[in-house]
């Protein structure tokens, strides 16, 4: 009896293996001629700036990707900022899980682990500069005034009777608000732009806001926090940042980017905006994922119907396969929406290269061979990948009494059903020609539960010497050396495509509510026994599937990471047709 386990490989056997030939887009054309021109001193820093409210998902994978790999293509360096300037959403977990979904991607920010809070003081400083130089100025208004003066698209914005304090009475009520005398949403810093602007965003933008609220790394220090647009542009230029690569919704941010950081005086990164990844049948929003997790409607963040790196890895995509989705969907300026098959391609391609074969019946239909010997076992010879010459063959046992799939089997089989039925001949894989001599049937039920088979043993192997052709060839398990599975099904989590298109309704509305189906009564072959949680094989005939966390010696349990049809293939076939 054979005990051999499969070799599993949890990832890529050679982490060096280049990915795709990068192609050209308008941003590596930018940095190209930037480097050209000496700009920068022919320097490239880029960085990949978080917010820590929430796991990272397949977008962010996207600007990850683009900024680690531009670095590295152009042998600069990419830094790992998280942009914390926001305590009553941020936490500790959130940065944890950032930084094991990064390097899990597989890129490195070496020591250049940086926050924006690190900055806190400088900001401080740079705000006290604004306010010297006559730029800033503390409100009294309150938030409700500061939106009525700030008029509409088609008004201008009229100015706030603070607008002209005197700097001293500004730099006075600044070190107030810092010292937490007053209570939150009292007063403000604003910078001092043109209430008339037509970008609205120029309209006197406010800088900093009073909150009294613990960070979770400054602590109580702070009461007063920057507002994102002030401390973006400025933590890049303490960084020495050169390329601020950004998504399109801050495109109208971008004046004021530029205004700070002429006004203060300071290196001048350029923002550079592309179009963020949308994905059909799934919301890339963490707000939005937050909302699913919080109300439980999947089983935390790294659930595997979700669209985060975490639930992706669970389910048993390859950094590779991510990072090659990344480089196929290329940068835009517009904003598209990419189908969820190309993701699923990219895997399908990573892991037929690198996944091996094995047998696994999900819903077992149980089949004696009656004319072969009670208590036989032969070891039938297994080809590991085919794609993969290197990963060699194995030993699958073979008895009286084996399971096949259920669906594999039809009493009445339609035209085309090349698989068992009555007084049918076909293959098992890697072992013998059987026919369906007898159908045992539930009395009650009338359901199949057994069938009677006998095989040629002249076929061993899956080949007969007489040359008979069979049409269909089965995965099967032997019953006695079959371990017992759970397999989890998962399908798209929401049922149309665009669940975050329509305003009137809440996209949780549209939560598909098959995206899993759990089977708990699966059967695999015995060489499956010492899997590790995170490997990655395919069940043959079924599709990829990877050992899920969850999973034990007692109780193996597998993610299916996606089924064998690829339907992203079909229509790339069809429009090189057209
Ligand atoms: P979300 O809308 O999901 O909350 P976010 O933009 O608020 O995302 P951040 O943590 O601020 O999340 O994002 C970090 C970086 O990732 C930013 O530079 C942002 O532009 C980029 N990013 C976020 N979502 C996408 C996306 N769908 N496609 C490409 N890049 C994205
Ligand atoms: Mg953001």
């Amino acid at each position: 009896m054979s005990n051999e386990t499969i070799k599993l490989k949890k990832e890529n056997p050679d982490p060096a293996q280049k990915d795709s030939q990068p192609t050209p887009n308008f941003i590596r054309n930018i940095i190209t001629e930037d480097l050209k021109n000496n700009k920068n001193d022919g320097k490239v820093i880029t960085r990949f700036p978080p917010e820590p409210n929430g796991f990272l998902h397949i977008g962010h994978a996207k600007s990850i990707c683009l900024n680690f790999g531009l670095a590295a293509e152009f042998g600069g360096q990419c830094n790992l900022r998280f942009d914390d300037t926001n305590p009553t959403k941020e936490e500790d977990q959130y940065v944890r899980a950032i930084k094991e979904d990064v390097r899990w991607l597989g890129f490195d920010w070496q020591d250049r682990e940086l926050y924006a809070s690190d900055y806190f003081d400088r900001l401080y400083e740079f705000a006290v500069q604004l306010i010297k130089a006559g730029k800033a100025y503390v409100e009294d208004l309150t938030a409700d005034e500061i939106r009525a003066y700030r008029g509409t698209l088609t008004e201008p914005g009229k100015e706030s009777p603070y607008r002209n304090r005197p700097v001293d009475e500004n730099l006075d009520l600044f070190d107030r608000m810092r010292t937490g005398e007053f209570p939150d949403g009292s007063r403000v810093l604003r910078a001092k732009i043109d209430m008339t602007s037509g970008n609205i965003n120029m309209r006197d933008p406010v800088l900093y806001r009073i909150l009294h609220a613990s960070h979770h790394r400054t602590g109580d220090k702070w009461c007063i926090y920057p507002m994102y647009d002030f401390a973006h542009g400025q933590s890049d230029s303490i960084e020495g940042v050169t390329h601020s690569i950004c998504t399109l919704e801050f495109e109208d941010h971008r004046p004021l980017y530029n205004w700070l950081l002429e006004n203060l005086k300071i290196h001048h990164p350029q923002q550079i905006e592309f179009a963020r990844l949308n994905l059909n049948y799934t919301v890339t929003s963490k707000r939005k994922l937050l909302q699913l997790v919080e109300a439980k409607l999947v089983n935390g963040w790294d659930d595997p119907r979700m669209p985060t790196i975490s639930g992706l890895r669970r389910r048993g995509f390859t950094p590779q396969s991510i990072r090659n989705f990344c480089e196929l969907i290329g940068v835009a300026k517009r904003d598209s929406m990419v189908d969820i098959a190309m993701l699923e391609h990219c895997v399908r391609e990573d892991l037929n290269q690198h996944a091996p074969r094995v047998m696994a019946v999900l819903r077992p239909l149980k089949v004696v061979i009656t004319n072969y010997p009670e208590d036989q076992v032969e070891e039938m010879e297994a080809v590991n990948n085919p794609e993969d010459p290197a990963a060699g063959k194995r030993k699958v046992p073979f008895s009286k009494v084996l399971y096949i799939e259920q669906n594999d089997f039809r009493e009445d089989p339609p035209r085309k059903f090349f698989r068992l039925g009555p007084g049918r001949e076909v293959r098992l894989r890697y072992a013998y020609y059987i026919t369906c001599e007898n159908v045992v049937k539930d009395e009650k039920t009338g359901e199949v539960v057994e069938l009677h088979c006998t095989y040629d043993p002249a076929t061993k192997g899956g080949w007969s010497p007489d040359g008979r052709k069979v049409k269909g060839t089965l995965h099967w398990v032997s019953a006695d050396h079959a371990l017992e599975a759970e397999v989890r099904l998962y399908d798209r989590l929401f049922s149309i495509a665009n669940p975050g298109g329509d305003k009137e309704t809440d996209f949780k509305e549209h939560l598909n509510p098959n995206s899993l189906e759990t089977l708990t009564n699966c059967r695999v072959e015995p060489g499956l026994a010492n899997a590790e949680a995170g490997s990655r094989i395919q069940f043959e005939r079924q599709g990829y599937f990877c050992v899920d966390p969850d999973s034990s010696g007692k109780k193996l349990v597998f993610n299916r990471t996606v089924s064998l049809r690829d339907s992203w293939a079909k229509i790339e076939k069809a429009q090189k047709v057209d």
